[in-house]
């Protein structure tokens, strides 16, 4: 065959599709027990969106953008990420209610020109939330808890929530200029790329994966000493908050966002068995957002789980047995039976039974080797004495014990928790 999915992009498959519904049934149950509702927005919108939000000088703009002119000559990206067109819903659609919060949650396919590999794509799926209009850190606290029981409750064990501040537009600038003196003094400790940062964008030297310009960051003056008084005691407080709620954490003073729109607390949930694309969460706090596109002052935070990386942890995490996807697999022999069958199917999934009619044409034993494949609990049989006596033959696929019953009581042998 001719043709393969693009370079980046993945096919989620029906055997994998259990566990990635389970990521968005989780999503709506435990988001919607916080009071979020869902969102969605187009995935395509304005670049200059995204240029002015992310930051000029961040790797996704300048570099990962799948950006293009439709036939008007209009600029059009398609989202690499999620944060910046809920901003600009909420401003477009004049969302903000003096004294109360903007909670929404979403899912949905993400863009990036990057460089695959496992855990990177270019077409990646995120599950995220943002809750707009509140600087208080205890809203960042319960972010942090429903991002953690999120994780907890699709399955996921061992996962470590790595807390730092990144500052505001007060603080920010002493740190990153120190950190700029400090990248020019041992610049030739550190790689083409990092030295091209230290003039941009200071703090996105931390998200270098080269191994010589991590050792060389040990040594790198860090942010929190820079905090001025109202950030230190914003953070102070959020790792308070979390101490209360028993949600364990580490402080991380190489954790800082990609992109610039945020604003003290970032954090980032990591699994182990990842390897190096080990963030399965990420998000923090964007305080001067949605002020920065004219809407009316809105403190932020927000978060997004990669759900991919999130399905891979979650099957190294545990191999579940699998359900069984059939209830029943009917299978009819001849003309007459098929009629008979093709109905008993339907008024069988009517009452919600999962049911399968066999169309392949094949003897009994064939169609008994595909339900088998199909992986039916039961397999229903209608041959010539069944049809006789207005009776089915119901085999539990499992045992290989057989039992005779009235066609109406199809249903209730079916839907049995113990065998027939
Ligand atoms: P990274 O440092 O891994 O590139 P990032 O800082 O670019 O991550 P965010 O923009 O904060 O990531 O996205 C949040 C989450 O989305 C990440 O923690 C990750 O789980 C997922 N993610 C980001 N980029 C990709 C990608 N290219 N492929 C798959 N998942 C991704
Ligand atoms: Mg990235």
């Amino acid at each position: 065959m001719e043709f393969k999915a693009p370079r980046g992009t993945k096919d989620i498959l029906p055997a994998e599709i259990e566990v990635w519904d389970r990521l968005v049934d989780t999503a709506k149950s435990v988001f919607g027990r916080y009071g979020y509702k869902r969102i969605e927005t187009p995935v395509f919108e304005s670049t200059g969106l995204f240029t002015r939000a992310i930051g000029e000088t961040t790797d996704i703009v300048k570099k990962e953008m799948y950006t293009f002119k439709d036939k008007k000559g209009r600029e059009l990206t398609l989202r690499p990420e999620e944060t910046a067109p809920v901003v600009r819903a909420f401003i477009e659609h004049k969302m903000h209610v003096e004294g109360s919060l903007f909670k929404v949650f979403y899912w949905g396919p993400m863009f990036r020109y990057e460089r695959p590999q496992a855990g990177r794509q270019r077409q990646f799926w995120q599950i995220g939330i943002e809750a707009i209009g509140s600087p208080d850190a205890a809203l960042d606290a319960e972010v942090i808890q429903m991002a953690s029981v999120y994780l907890h409750e699709i399955g996921l064990t061992g996962v470590k929530i790595h807390l730092n501040s990144v500052g505001d537009k007060c603080c920010r600038p002493k740190y990153t200029d120190a950190l700029k003196v400090f990248l020019k003094q041992e610049s030739e400790g550190f790689c083409e790329d990092c030295r091209i940062r230290a003039d941009t964008n200071p703090m996105r030297v931390f998200d270098c994966k080269n191994r010589a310009c991590g050792a060389k960051l040990r040594e790198a003056p860090v942010i929190m000493r820079y905090l001025c008084d109202e950030c230190k005691r914003h953070y102070a407080d959020v790792t308070g908050y979390l101490d209360d709620l028993g949600i364990d954490h580490v402080h991380d003073d190489h954790l800082v966002r990609g992109l610039d729109y945020y604003t003290r607390t970032t954090f980032e949930i990591k699994h182990a068995d990842l390897g190096a694309q080990d963030a399965v969460c990420a998000g923090g706090r964007y305080d001067d957002l949605v002020k920065q596109y004219g809407g009316p002052e809105s403190p932020a935070i927000g978060f997004a789980i990669g759900m991919e990386r999130a399905m891979l942890a979650v099957r190294t995490g545990n191999d579940r047995e699998e359900e069984k996807s059939l209830d029943g697999y009917i299978i009819a022999l001849g003309d007459d039976a098929k009629r008979k069958g093709m109905l008993l199917a339907s008024n069988l999934r009517a009452k919600g039974i999962k049911t399968a009619y066999d169309f392949s044409g094949k003897s009994l034993k064939g169609q008994m080797k595909n339900a088998d494949k199909a992986g039916s609990r039961f397999a229903v049989i209608i041959g010539e004495n069944e049809l006789k006596d207005g009776s089915v033959t119901i085999r539990d696929m499992e045992t290989g014990e057989q039992r005779s019953v009235p066609v109406k009581e199809a249903d209730t042998w079916l839907t049995k928790d113990s065998g027939i």
